[in-house]
Parts: C-alpha cells; structure tokens; sequence
C-alpha cells in the first residue's frame, strides 16, 4: 500500500476532474468544450508540488509576521534618507525601540512613489491604486495597528476592458479563476485561447513549480508566443504594466516577476494572510493614507525630526569611524547609523564613499525608468468603466507601447479624476498628442521605476540576508528589494533593516 498511497488521491483528483470536464460539457455546451483545456493544469496541479525555492516559496517567506523590538534604541541617533513608505516605516520601527531618529526627504512632502493628493481634505489616490491587503500581511498590520479601515474598490463588481486591435474584452477585475474562464472562454478565439493557456500554463510553472531562474519572459514563452495577439494586446496591458515590464524589457525581465502578478495579486493561488476579515481579501484602494498617518504619528514624538525639502548629497565617515550625512543645501547630521531608502540609483552617489562593496555591486545591478502618470478628466476612452488596459502603437517609433488608465477612488462611479500610466518620455508623448485631450490633465506626477532583471531578482532573500548581515551602521532598503511585493516589500524590508540597526538578525 504504501508506495501507492501518493497515487490514490491522485487517481481520484484526475478522475473528478474529467468528470467535471464531461458535466461541463452537458449542462454549459457552448463552453464546456473549453474546460478539457483545463485537465493538463488539474493533472500537473495535483501531481507537482510548490517548489521550496520557488518565487511562490518566497512570497510566502516574505508574509511570515515577526514582532519588532521595544527597546533597545535608547539613545542611538539613527538617520534616515527618503520619506517614502520605506523611510517612514523604517523609522517608526526605530522610534518604537527608542531610537533618536532624524528623516530627510528631498521633496516638499513625504509620500515617495505613493504622492498622495489631497483636495478640499480629501485623500486621492495617484501613482498608487489598488491593493490586495490579504496578499500583503505587513502592509495589512500597519494598517490595522494606525486604524486606517481598508476600502474595497468596485472593480470586483463592475466590467473593465482590454482593448484588442479589432475589439474589447471585458470582464471583472480580481473576479477570480471562475470567472475570468468564463470570460475568456467567452471572448477569446480557438487560437487565443490555446496561446493563452500556454501562456498561462508556462507563466504558472515558473512561478510555482521550479525554482526561480534567469529565465526572461521571452525565454519561457518562446519568440511566436511573445509576439502572438494574446501576449502584445492582453498579458501585456493586464500584467506588464503591473510589474513595470515594457515591451522592450521582456528579453531582461525574469518570467517569475511578470508571473507573479498574475499568481499571486490577479488570480490569486495561495491567500498569504489568514486572519483577513471582512473585506480585506477584496482588492482595496491605497490612497494617501497611510503615509499621512506613518507621518503625523511620528511627528508627534520628540524624538523623531524631519527635515522637507532636503537633499542628501553623500554621507562621509571620520577617522573614528562617526558617521556623517550631508544635504547639498550644506546641512549635516552625526548619527550611530544611517539607512537610506530610496532608489538604487538616487542611493549610489549617497552611499558611494560608506558602504561596503557589496552593497554597492548590487546596487549597481538597477536602472531606472520614467513613467508618467496623468492625473486627468478624460474620461471619452474610460466612459463607466473602473479601469482600462490599452497596447498603443507610438506613431513616431512605430513600437507598441501600454498604458493603464484607472478610476481609482472606491465606490463611486462619476469619479472625479482619473489616472493613467504610460512609460517612456516617447510614448508619454504619444499618448497624450492622440489618444487624450491635454487641456483634462490636471497634475502630472513622474515617478521613477526601478527595472528589473535578470541580474537584480533572483534568489533575493538569500542576497539582501548575507548585504544586510555584512552592513553594520550604514544600510538600504526600499520596496524593490523583493520584485513585486509592493508596499509589503517596502514594510518588511524595512523592518529587517531596523532590526540589523538594533543588532538582531532578520
Ligand atoms: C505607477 C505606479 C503604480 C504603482 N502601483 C502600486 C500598487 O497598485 N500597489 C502597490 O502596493 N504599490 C504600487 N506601486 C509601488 C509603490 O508606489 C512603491 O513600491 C512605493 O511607493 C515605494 O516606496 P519606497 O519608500 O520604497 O520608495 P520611494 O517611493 O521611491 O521613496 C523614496 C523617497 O526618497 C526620496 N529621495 C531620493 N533621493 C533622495 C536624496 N538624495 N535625499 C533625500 N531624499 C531622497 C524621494 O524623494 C522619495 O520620497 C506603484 C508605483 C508606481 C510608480
């Protein structure tokens, strides 16, 4: 018996399975043909376990929970750099364990990448839009421990589009695996849906069933998947421009990023936080909130400063060994340690002189982007819909190019403003010479991307654990440290960062 106890259930999942298959057929003809499409995942779903170095493993590593110290800080001065949701929870962490900590941010306003833009008292969202709070346990407990109530958005109930050359597909977003099968078996053509099951099929195993690899997109999908409609006109504008993937990046960007959207915050394989309640397994709007909150609740202890509208130009160490950072408006601050969470490539030239080299080296590992985000009135392509994915071709370059335009306050249909994505100056440009009328924008916000690839997004615990083990006073953080964690990433990097501050592990 014990050699075959393994196929038993097996044999039986297989076996529901084309009994699902055959019932499917009989009682929804018109699309049970599709569901036989289905039985080589059900096979290998059954068959295939998650793999221990998977990207799937790792997510699931990065959403384990751990307290943070008390004490412990009591009068070390501790500077950080960026008051982006890095920088700020970084030094709540640190206040909470007695630190003396001074933050500084080059801009007017703390916020980072996640601007928030308040109107009349208002919160609205900008560059950041939705979040799945039940996929983001850190994010989630902050929350919870500031009071700020998740806020569903409507995109579970209301259709969105993507928008092929020659028709609109539209569906629920976040509807789950059911539905969006249903849709797509609705919409799609033989051919796109065969493509599109291999993609899917190939994307799944590269995130959940092998290790993660310096496999790219391309890599994984083959040269014709990569240029099948399916791929430019929907994986693209659904998932690429989610994990910041433009089409001239999918020879460097590893498959496992673009596939973990789709897995782990589109259709969902494995809820990371088990305690949710009610609504906090929806997908929620992120709007300014939070960072007000991070920033008012740090303001009010005397042992947090905060300096607007200063830059940091380099940090310099003396013959005993102090540490001190320098604004280029001719600023300094002596401090026990520094952190500085802002992009990698804003940290170089900060860090250059103090950090060890094995921080700089992967540091170097980053370029970055442009993306522009329009926050406008446009609403002629949008019309009722929450959201819209769109593959442009820029008239100037002749190459696709995607962009995201979102309605992104929740439950409210004639939503004030609207946001849309675009990357690149070129196709920013484009966008906005023929497909929006200028004169609706009402602030333009350019937030810079870091890229990932195929050098900076393996393996990544195992990097930053042995950079952050080697950093004794000066260290980064920032929420690309862990491909598409979002603000999870940002949170929890910076709380493993605090806790090397204070002289604990991880
Ligand atoms: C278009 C777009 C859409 C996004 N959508 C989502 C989403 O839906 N959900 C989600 O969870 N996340 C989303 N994100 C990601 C999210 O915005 C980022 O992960 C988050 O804002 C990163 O925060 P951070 O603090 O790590 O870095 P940043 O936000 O980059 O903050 C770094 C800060 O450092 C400051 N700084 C830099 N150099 C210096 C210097 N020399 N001296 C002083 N200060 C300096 C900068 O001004 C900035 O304030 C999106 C991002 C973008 C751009």
């Amino acid at each position: 018996m014990g050699k075959f106890s393994f196929f038993i259930p097996v044999g039986w999942g297989v076996l529901f399975a084309i009994a699902g298959c055959v019932a499917a057929m009989h009682y929804v003809p018109e699309y049970g043909i599709y569901s036989f499409l289905l039985l080589p995942l059900v096979i290998v779903l059954l068959f295939k376990q998650v793999h221990p170095r998977s990207t799937c493993s790792l997510f699931a590593e990065d959403a384990v929970l751990f307290d943070m110290p008390t004490s412990g800080g009591e009068g070390k001065s501790v500077v950080v750099v960026g008051g982006g949701i890095s920088g700020l929870s970084a030094a709540k962490f640190l206040i909470q364990a007695g630190c003396n900590v001074t933050l500084l941010e080059q801009r007017e306003i703390v916020g980072g990448n996640n601007d928030p833009y308040i109107e009349n008292g208002e919160h609205h969202a900008t560059t950041v839009i939705i979040t799945l709070p039940a996929q983001q346990p850190h994010y989630l407990r902050l929350c919870r421990e500031l009071g700020i109530e998740q806020t569903p958005h409507d995109f579970e109930d209301l259709k969105g589009s993507i928008v092929f050359e020659d028709r609109e597909l539209n569906t629920k977003m976040g509807s789950g695996i059911g539905g969006f099968l249903k849709f797509i078996c609705r919409e799609a053509t033989l051919k796109e849906l065969i493509d599109g099951f291999i993609i899917f099929y190939r994307f799944y195993r590269q995130f959940k069933l092998r290790p993660e690899s310096t496999k790219s997109v391309t890599d994984v999908l083959g040269k014709r998947l990569v240029n099948s409609t399916v791929f430019t006109h929907f994986y693209m504008p659904w998932v690429g421009i989610n994990t910041w993937c433009r089409f001239e990046d999918v020879e460097i960007q590893p498959a496992h990023v673009f596939a973990s959207f789709i897995f782990e915050y589109a259709l969902t394989v494995k809820i990371r936080d088990k305690t949710h309640k009610y609504k906090e397994d929806y997908w929620s709007v992120l709007d300014g909130r939070l960072i007000h909150k991070l920033r008012d609740t740090l303001l009010e202890d005397d042992r947090y400063k905060q300096h607007l509208n200063t830059q940091v130009g380099n940090i310099s160490r003396d013959s005993d060994g102090r540490l001190t950072v320098h604004s280029k408006g001719g600023g300094s601050w002596d401090c026990d340690a520094v952190i500085v969470a802002t992009q990698p490539v804003q940290a170089l030239p900060v860090l250059g002189e103090v950090a060890p080299k094995i921080l700089i080296d992967e540091l170097e590992k980053w370029k970055q982007m442009d993306c522009y985000v329009l926050f406008h009135t446009d609403f002629s392509d949008i019309g009722n819909r929450p959201w819209l994915h769109q593959t442009h071709r820029n008239e100037t370059t002749g190459k696709y190019y995607i962009t995201n335009t979102i309605k992104p306050r929740m439950g409210c249909l004639d939503s004030k403003y609207l946001i849309t994505f675009v990357y690149n100056t070129e196709n920013y440009l484009d966008f906005k010479a023929h497909h929006m009328d200028e004169s609706t924008i009402v602030k333009l916000y350019e937030p810079k991307l870091p890229i990932f690839n195929l050098e900076n997004s393996i393996d990544r615990n195992t990097v930053w654990r042995e950079i952050d083990s080697r950093c004794t006073d000066v260290f980064w953080t920032q929420a690309c440290r862990s491909g598409l964690q979002y603000h999870n990433n940002g949170i929890v990097s910076a709380k493993r960062v605090a806790r090397r501050v204070l002289g604990h592990d991880w």
